[in-house]
């Protein structure tokens, strides 16, 4: 009998979760496998949402953001009863492996999962960029130039009117959407969760371009800084004599049709999950991109490896911002 695999998407959808299924699904029957997918993350495995996946079923879907299996956060996981029925119906469906593409929240339902006895490999969709076992997320490099594009938009108004502008962008605990947009797009100050921030010199930065006739300044700020975008522009405006608005990307961040690299990555990361699934006696693991090799960890040394954000991009941002 051919073994069979599932995938499903969890958590906060990302850019490029399409392009993941895809070549989950289309990598599995290229192995001979039989591929379902789940609906709604856990939610729809709680409730045995499965459907089988054929070629045609990932037809035109890897330009589309969003996810095609849809996604969920459930509650119901997180109980007794909800994770046991979990594990009920991927016996009832008799799955051999699932394929799990979310973030740091659905990596650790992962892990109780393999825990319970299910072999699992989770593939990391988000645009955060935060899991540790991964130099990027699906999504991540979509989302930057969602934003690039955002600054750029903003720039021209903000120029014609000789302001400054505090564009607010995702990241609770990293900062990585900030640091790569904001030195991408010539912000002249970035703030992220991972490093304090000099506010009296960025106010200083500030106003040496105003003195050498710059006309407008921009300023990245994660939602996570301590600071609040509005009072943060409270003081610039206070302290530099511009004027200083502030603009909340929110949810733009999260759509829009995945980047060519996103493509890619999602395409690779799903074929090394098959290839993670067809490994006789494999448990769980996760899969990231170290350099431009796609590589493999142990689920549970994955979840507990240390995030550091690349302290050099900061550096680098500052120096180009003089
Ligand atoms: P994003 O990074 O976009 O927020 P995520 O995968 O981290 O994505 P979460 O809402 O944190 O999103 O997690 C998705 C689902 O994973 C949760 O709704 C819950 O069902 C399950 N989950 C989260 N944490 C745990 C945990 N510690 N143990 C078991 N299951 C979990």
């Amino acid at each position: 009998m051919a073994k069979r695999i599932a995938v499903l998407t969890s958590g906060g959808d990302s850019p490029g979760m399409n392009a993941a299924i895809r070549a989950v699904v289309r990598c599995g029957i290229w192995n001979k496998l039989e591929v379902y997918g789940i609906e709604r993350g856990y939610e729809g495995l709680i409730n045995g949402e499965f459907k089988e996946m054929t070629v045609s079923s990932v037809s035109d879907i890897m330009q589309r953001g969003g996810t095609v299996l849809k996604t969920a956060r459930s509650q119901r996981f997180m109980t007794p009863e909800g994770f046991q029925r979990a594990v009920e119906k991927l016996g009832q469906f008799k799955i051999d492996g699932l394929g799990i593409i979310g973030g740091d929240g659905s990596y650790r339902g992962g892990l109780a999962l393999a825990k319970a006895g299910k072999t699992v490999v989770c593939l990391p969709g988000t645009i955060d960029n935060d899991l540790n076992c991964t130099d990027f997320t699906i999504g991540f490099d979509t989302a930057v130039n969602t934003v690039l594009s955002a600054i750029g938009n903003i720039r021209d108004t903000t120029s014609s009117h000789e302001r400054s502008t505090v564009i607010e962008v995702m990241g609770r605990h990293c900062g990585d959407i900030a640091l790569y947009a904001g030195l991408t797009g010539g912000a002249e100050a970035i703030l992220i969760p991972e490093k304090p921030a000099d506010i009296d010199q960025i106010c200083e930065t500030l106003i040496k371009g105003k003195n050498r006739g710059k006309p407008h300044s921009v300023i990245i700020r994660a939602e996570g800084v301590e600071i609040s975008s509005a009072d943060l522009a409270k003081i610039i405006t206070e302290k530099t004599g511009m004027e200083t608005k502030v603009v909340v990307l929110g949810y733009v961040q999260r759509g829009g049709s995945p980047t060519a690299r996103d493509r890619l990555l999602a395409s690779r990361m799903g074929c090394k999950a098959v290839e993670l699934l067809l490994q006789d006696g494999m448990t769980s693991k996760a899969v990231g991109i170290r350099g431009n090799d796609i590589v493999a960890y142990d689920l549970e040394e994955a979840l507990n490896m240390p995030k550091q954000y690349d302290a050099s991009i900061m550096d680098l941002a500052e120096i180009l911002a003089i």
